[in-house]
């Protein structure tokens, strides 16, 4: 079991389970070291106990969120290793369909299909999609189980490993995508300047992150504080520290804008809701979660966010 300087300790008990290393980080966008505590995720501060017992707080300069210390680990694919766990929610036929749908939309932006890189590419499906469609498809996976897995079942070419190991030349794509990848990073910041140096002038990055000042979180706290709790529902899934950067629309455009990016869209939207639904309690707050969702619909407050963004070159 590992502890962190707090005194927290660590729920996962599995035998892949990382041990990490808390560390005094400033904001991961801004690199302030002011910011405030919201409350405290996973672990102990989690209903069924999943994960590890995280302080979030909010940069007072860029508003973004993050674990404070921040829990590092030298290995965080040990936290992906099982394909059907991690992605038990997730119906590849669907999948394809929603990653068509999304291509179509960028090639308004690429001028046509040109060479597309997915950072993350998971099982692949997006990677699929594209090849069907006419791209010239590439990804780079951290899990060498996702990336045996696409191989095996869509035929698509993938890289394992980190984006800096497939060291890809500069200006090769016009393309990349990083769907449900940033909030995962420890160095985002560094992420987006490699996808900027790989880019070809004008090219487009597409970025899929959750929104962590929507309207589910603000009722999510209130639903805490009125049980007493001094708990945040930012920074899910909890079980592992799994996402540890925190967006809002603030924090991911100043990110973009740090890094050469101007943002042509930014959308929030509305997902699924997907509480289990077993006792009396747990129908309660399927149906609440409903009802924010809509609410979150009408008032475009929305937990998921998307942004499509050009690489600005100098001279552009
Ligand atoms: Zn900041």
């Amino acid at each position: 079991m590992s502890v962190n300087p707090m005194g927290y300790s660590s729920s996962i008990e599995t035998e892949q389970a990382p041990q990490y290393q808390w560390e005094d980080n400033p904001c991961p966008v801004c690199e302030s070291r002011e910011c405030i505590r919201l409350g405290d995720r996973g672990g102990q501060a989690h209903k069924h106990r999943k994960g590890v017992r995280c302080t979030i707080v909010q940069c007072r300069v860029c508003s973004h969120l993050y674990p404070h210390p921040m829990p590092m680990t030298d290995d965080p694919n040990a936290l992906y290793h099982d394909v059907d766990e991690y992605f038990v929610n997730h119906d590849p036929q669907t999948k394809i369909e929603k990653a068509r749908i999304l291509l179509q939309e960028l090639e308004r932006y690429c001028n046509g299909r040109g060479r597309m890189l997915d950072i993350g590419s998971g099982r692949g499906e997006l990677l699929y999609a594209a090849s069907f469609l006419g791209w010239d498809p590439y990804g780079v996976e951290a899990s060498a189980e996702f990336t045996e897995f696409a191989k095996a079942t869509y035929g698509v070419q993938v890289t394992q490993g980190t984006l800096a190991r497939a060291n890809y030349p500069d200006a090769t794509f016009d393309l990349v995508t990083l769907g449900a990848v940033l909030e995962h990073l420890y160095d985002p910041k560094g992420m987006l300047r490699q996808i900027h140096r790989i880019l070809k002038p004008d090219g487009v990055v597409w970025i899929d992150v959750p929104n962590e000042a929507s309207l589910y979180n603000t009722i999510g706290n209130l639903y805490f504080a009125l049980q007493g709790k001094d708990w945040v529902s930012q920074l899910s899934p909890t079980f592992a520290p799994y996402h540890v950067q925190g967006f809002t629309r603030r924090s991911l455009l100043q990110l973009l804008t740090q890094t050469g990016f101007s943002a042509l869209t930014l959308k929030l939207y509305t997902g699924r809701t997907l509480l289990s639904r077993k006792t009396a309690k747990e129908h309660f707050e399927y149906w609440a979660a409903s009802l924010v969702n809509q609410l979150a619909r009408w008032t475009r407050t929305g937990p998921y966010m998307e942004v499509v963004a050009r690489a600005m070159h100098a001279g552009t």
